[in-house]
This record gives structure tokens, C-alpha cells and sequence, in this order.
């Protein structure tokens, strides 16, 4: 897993999953750490990011594929805990697609109509 490190110290979400930075958690494990978005985007907006460096989408491979499906177990298990029946998961993956953090991972947001197709 050369693409899969376990920290990158100038990395934002690994400071957020090592506690340097605050954030309003609302379920960590051992493979995922989710939190609620600085600047959200709907009633209700969490990230949930693997505790893995992974810096995009565009870098899952079959030797990390299994963290990404862990996150979205947590997904399902998360909405699931709040009662959240209709959301949208999105994952920007480089910066013409509006990543703006390079660590994997899922936006997923709820709680307003949501149109498509996105901007
Ligand atoms: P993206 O622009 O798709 O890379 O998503 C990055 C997201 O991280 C944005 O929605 C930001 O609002 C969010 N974000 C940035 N800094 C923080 C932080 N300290 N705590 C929570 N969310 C953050
Ligand atoms: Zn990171």
C-alpha cells in the first residue's frame, strides 16, 4: 500500500484525526473518523475521511479499496444513527472539481432539496 500513509504531518484531515486540530466528531473507529463540515453546504453536512492518507479518489486502488468500503458502511451506519433517510455523498476529486483538501474524502450532505445536475 505505497500510496496508503498512515499520517502526512502537513496534511489538515490527519491533524483533525490526530486531535492537533478541533472538530466536532461524530463517529471515529479505527479505519474512519467523521466530522461536521467548517462551512456547510446543507442542514446537515459531515465528512467522512479514512484515517488512512489517501489523498483522492483518483489514488483508491485493491490494495486500499477495503478502507474506502469501510467508509461507507460508516455512511450508512451514520445517516442511519440520525435518522437521515435522503442524502447525497460526493467526493470532489482534484481542484477543477473543487477538492480543496488533498485527503480522501465523502461529503455527505442532507436536510434540503438537492438539484442536480451539481455545478
Ligand atoms: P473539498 O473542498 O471537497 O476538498 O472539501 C473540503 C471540505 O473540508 C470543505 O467543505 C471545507 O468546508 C471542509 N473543512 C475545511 N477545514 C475544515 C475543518 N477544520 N473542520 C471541518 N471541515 C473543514
Ligand atoms: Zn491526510
Amino acid at each position: 500500500m505505497s500510496n496508503v500513509l498512515r499520517c502526512d504531518s502537513d496534511c489538515l484531515f490527519c491533524q483533525i484525526i490526530k486531535g492537533e486540530i478541533p472538530s466536532n466528531k461524530i463517529y471515529e473507529d479505527h479505519t474512519c473518523y467523521a466530522f461536521y463540515d467548517i462551512n456547510p453546504q446543507a442542514p446537515i453536512h459531515f465528512l467522512v475521511i479514512p484515517k488512512a492518507h489517501i489523498s483522492s479518489c483518483g489514488e483508491i486502488t485493491k490494495g486500499n479499496s477495503s478502507i474506502v468500503a469501510h467508509c461507507f458502511e460508516v455512511i450508512s451506519e451514520v445517516t442511519k444513527k440520525l435518522g437521515i433517510t435522503d442524502f447525497r455523498v460526493v467526493s470532489n476529486c482534484g481542484a477543477k472539481a473543487g477538492q480543496s483538501v488533498s485527503h480522501l474524502h465523502f461529503h455527505v450532505l442532507s436536510g434540503r432539496d438537492l438539484t442536480w445536475p451539481p455545478g
